[in-house]
Order: C-alpha cells, then structure tokens, then sequence
C-alpha cells in the first residue's frame, strides 16, 4: 500500500510588493535599495529572489522574500517535507540524513525548528519507528527512507511530481503497518493542510 502527500513548491516570482510597515520604526515609506538573489537548502528552487527595501526615516534595510521562502533559505515546502518525515518517523538527525542525500543541507537544529513551528515536538500522534531502524537507499526514483515500527518494515521517499510539486511517499506492504501510516498521514495533512493523494495514484512508483 502507498500513500502520497502533495507539497506545492511553487515559489513565486517577486512582482512590485513592497514591505507594509518598517518593523524597527513604523515607517511606511520605502526606497527599492536592492534586487538580489538568495541562495535555498532546497533541491528544487535553487536561488529565490530578493528585494532590499531602505525606510526613508532610520534608513534601516527590510528583506522582502517571495511568498513560499522563509529567512531561513528554506521554501515553505522543504519545511513542511521535513515535519511530515518527522511525523512519519524520521528523527530530527534522520530527516537532516535523508535531506542531505538530496542535496538539502539543514541541520538537525533546522529541522528542529521547523517541526517546533508547527506545534508538534514530541507529540504523541507521531509515528514512532524502531531506534537505529533507518536506512538510507538509493532506490530507481532516488534516496528512500526505510523504517521499521514493532519489526514491520515501511518506507518513505520525497519526489518531485511536477515542475512545483513535492510529493511524500508513504510505503509498507504489511497490511496493519500500512493502516498505522495511512492514519499518521491523514493526520499530518489535516494539521498541515496538505493534500493526501488517493492510494494506488502512485502505483508506478518505487516500492
Ligand atoms: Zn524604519
């Protein structure tokens, strides 16, 4: 059984937006100081653009990011790919591994943060794999996370499906365990108000 949870990745481009309010006076006035570019931990979205506004009272910079990254070069979607592997059961230190193999360097402390945004450190829903159970493969469609709960084996791999989507795959062929990860699935798309692709819409996939 698989299941799939869409991330959009989609990164807009920087149209004429300009910060509301200088967050250190008030100030709504702005002088365009800069357009730049930043570079992303993210496979997908590389370098996202900038915009450096100067507040025409303090002349202290504001960074405008597009919609979809954060400060933190990150775009919204790597962060909310590495809750939903935490979720799934991945630690902090397995989601920055299993990133890594992607070419997505954050660190476990990143990782950390992120899933602390979200509310959900150590929450009691969270699927809990086997300690010392992660491997890392090199599968036909690149890196998969292979897991174990109670003994029962399960996997899990990020793909990009589309030229701005993510998709989490959720994968174990024992039929309790696939009941197990279908409700964490469920439950950490509710929180995170992703979109759960019908099982089976991935059946090409590697299992
Ligand atoms: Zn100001």
């Amino acid at each position: 059984m698989q299941f799939a949870i869409a991330v959009s990745a989609a990164v807009p481009a920087l149209a004429d937006q300009r910060p509301e309010r200088c967050q250190r006076c008030g100030s709504p006035g702005f002088n365009l100081h800069q357009r730049a570019t930043t570079t992303l931990k993210d496979p997908l979205a590389l370098r996202a653009p900038v915009l450096r506004f100067i507040c025409k009272r303090r002349r202290k910079t504001t960074r405008l990011y597009p919609k979809g990254v954060d400060g933190a070069h990150q775009t919204v979607a790597m962060r909310q790919a590495s809750v939903v592997l935490y979720w799934l059961g991945l630690s902090y230190d397995g989601v920055r591994e299993y990133l890594g193999r992607f070419g997505c360097p954050l660190s476990k402390a990143t990782v950390w943060a992120n899933v602390r945004w979200t509310g959900l450190v150590g929450h009691r829903h969270r699927l809990r794999s086997d300690s010392g159970s992660l491997l890392v493969q090199e599968g036909p469609g690149g890196p998969v996370a292979r897991l174990r709960v109670r003994g029962r084996s399960y996997s899990l791999a990020l793909e990009p499906s589309a030229a701005s989507e993510l998709t989490i795959l959720a994968m174990a062929h024992q039929p309790e365990t696939a009941r197990i990860l279908y409700r964490r699935v469920v439950e950490v798309a509710r929180r995170l108000r992703l979109q759960v692709e019908p099982a089976g819409a991935h059946e090409n996939a590697r299992a």
